[in-house]
């Protein structure tokens, strides 16, 4: 019995394979990864981008002489750096390392490391060069 007699296609980017069997969106377990990654992505930078709006709207109301909403601009200040340094501390715990972290912000990795222990977040052995951030830390 065929259910769905139209030709559906494998949606992770790149892809576009014939759907096999009994597969609903993608190919393979790969393509599954690799689909559901790029949606991430998307999701979480469109997430990313309405909020950075609403940080301009709010500056903009307060350089616009609203002092009394000033204080709550600094406590979003002090609540996003906290907010970042137990993500970093979330990413280390599922395997990513500063270089990776890096990579998607456009910082050197020790930028990243001291950004991070400066705002409170737990030293990461990841990487494999302690020694080398151990001298920096000291300077
Ligand atoms: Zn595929």
């Amino acid at each position: 019995m065929t259910v769905n007699v139209q030709e559906r296609h494998c949606e992770a980017p790149g892809c576009g394979k014939e759907l096999p069997g009994r597969r609903r969106r993608f190919c393979s377990d790969l393509c599954r990864v690799r689909g559901q990654r790029a949606e991430r992505v998307v999701d979480g930078s469109e997430f990313a981008q309405a909020a950075i709006r609403m940080v301009r709207a709010l500056a903009t109301r307060v350089g616009g002489s609203d002092i009394a909403t000033f204080g709550a601009l600094w406590e979003l200040r002090a609540e996003t750096d906290r907010a970042i340094a137990e993500a970093i501390d979330d990413l280390h715990a599922k395997g990513f390392s500063y270089t990776d972290l890096a990579a998607e912000t456009g910082w050197t990795r020790q930028g990243m490391r001291q950004w991070h222990l400066r705002h409170g977040g737990q030293a990461s052995d990841y990487d494999g060069s302690q020694a080398e951030d151990r001298e920096e830390a000291d300077v």
